[in-house]
């Protein structure tokens, strides 16, 4: 069965390792901030590189925790691309904050470090970069833009655990770690994800980590003792022993993504109704999704067509964000060109870590059967 998401082949595989974790942690009793939240914390950053990770209940709270430490007033300006995932600019709204909607790059999809430029105002106080479908966004200058208006930039690193960026000067760094904070989720579809819910806080700094770990935590550095409004947090224990298990695999998981990701480019790049995902040579692309760009013919009549065929599709995102009734009071009006032509004709098929080249060789016929 040809699934988006295969989480079950891909547990039947780690199935003795997961259940070992998992009943160990029953056992222990250490069900909330237990030795394995302990544990995975210090995995991730050690495979991440970065000073501090800071678990938490999701990568919505993530980003939410991450605004709150900023301190950053109400009316204060915080750019967001328009194509992405609600959760990224809906903190930002529900913080008392403006989320400033901007366009994004036709071929990577990732934020226009021109239009951010464009969009600064003496009110703007961040950036959220999101590494959309699994790749880094434009870090060099995007950082260099932000440290020459004083801005704070907050990675959304949900679709993207396990990529990379490469600096000019040759640096490499892992996505989530570039900026002052960076924010992921282990939802189980991520490219690394738990059983449920959960997400993490990254930082190499010191006194921010402090504050992001005080604020997952009602607001107390020390048992009820509460300095700040905060929020109730967590990564339960369970979760986090499951995530120990697939970070050791994460790497080779990404890497069977890009393998299949290779097997449909080489059909794709040759149909000229289709343009294949582009790739930023200073990135690692971990393909969260994959997602093609229709050139020609209706993109919902694809997906009926393939749904017709037994074969998932998905479009992210159909709408753009400012185009959601919950986001028009941030709306002055008009349209982002690029955001609207994605939005009309993005489609993401099959991606995962089980997929098999039978498995896309039949998505590849649905394909070509539309255009046929
Ligand atoms: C999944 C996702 C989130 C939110 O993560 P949750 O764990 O579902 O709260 C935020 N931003 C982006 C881009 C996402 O894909």
């Amino acid at each position: 069965m040809i699934r988006m998401v295969d989480l079950k082949t891909q547990y039947e595989n780690i199935r003795e390792e997961i259940d070992r974790a998992v009943l160990d942690v029953i056992a222990s009793t250490e069900y909330i901030n237990g030795s394995a939240v302990k544990r995975f914390q210090a995995e991730l950053e050690e495979y991440l590189q970065v000073k501090h990770v800071v678990p938490c209940a999701n990568g919505t709270d993530a980003l939410q925790i991450a605004m709150m430490a900023l301190e950053l007033k109400p009316g204060d300006e915080v750019i967001v691309p328009a194509f992405t995932y609600v959760a990224t600019a809906e903190v930002i709204a529900l913080l008392g904050l403006t989320p400033i909607m901007v366009d994004v790059y036709p071929d990577t999809f990732n934020v226009d470090v021109e239009q951010v430029r464009a969009a600064i105002t003496p009110r703007t106080r961040a950036i959220v970069p999101v590494h959309l479908f699994g790749q880094s966004a434009d870090m060099e200058p995007l950082l260099a833009l932000a440290r020459q208006h004083n801005l704070y930039v907050i990675e959304d690193n949900a679709q993207a655990t396990g990529s990379d960026y490469t600096f000019s000067d040759g640096t490499r760094r892992k996505t989530g770690t570039m900026g002052h904070i960076g924010c992921t989720s282990f939802f189980p579809s991520k490219n690394l994800g738990c059983y449920g819910d959960g997400g993490a806080i990254t930082t190499h700094d010191d006194a921010l980590a402090q504050r992001l770990r005080m604020i997952a935590n009602h607001g107390q550095s020390q048992l009820y003792h509460h300095a700040v409004i905060g929020v109730n947090s967590r990564l339960d224990s369970i979760q986090a022993a499951i995530l120990s298990v697939k970070l050791k695999r994460l790497d080779q998981y990404n890497a069977r993504r890009r393998q299949a990701a290779d097997y449909y480019d080489a059909v794709f790049s040759q149909m000229p109704q289709l343009t294949i995902p582009a790739r930023n040579a200073r990135t690692t692309h971990v393909f969260h999704q994959y997602t093609l760009i229709l050139r020609e013919g209706d993109r919902d009549a694809l997906k009926r067509h393939l749904a017709e065929r037994g074969i998932p599709a998905m479009v992210y995102y159909p709408i753009p964000l400012y185009k959601q009734q919950a986001f028009a009071r941030y709306w002055a009006g008009g349209e982002l060109p690029i955001t609207e032509q994605l939005c009309r004709s993005v489609i993401s098929l099959p991606m995962h870590s089980e997929l098999t080249p039978e498995q896309q060789n039949v998505i590849i016929e649905g394909v070509q059967s539309f255009f046929a």
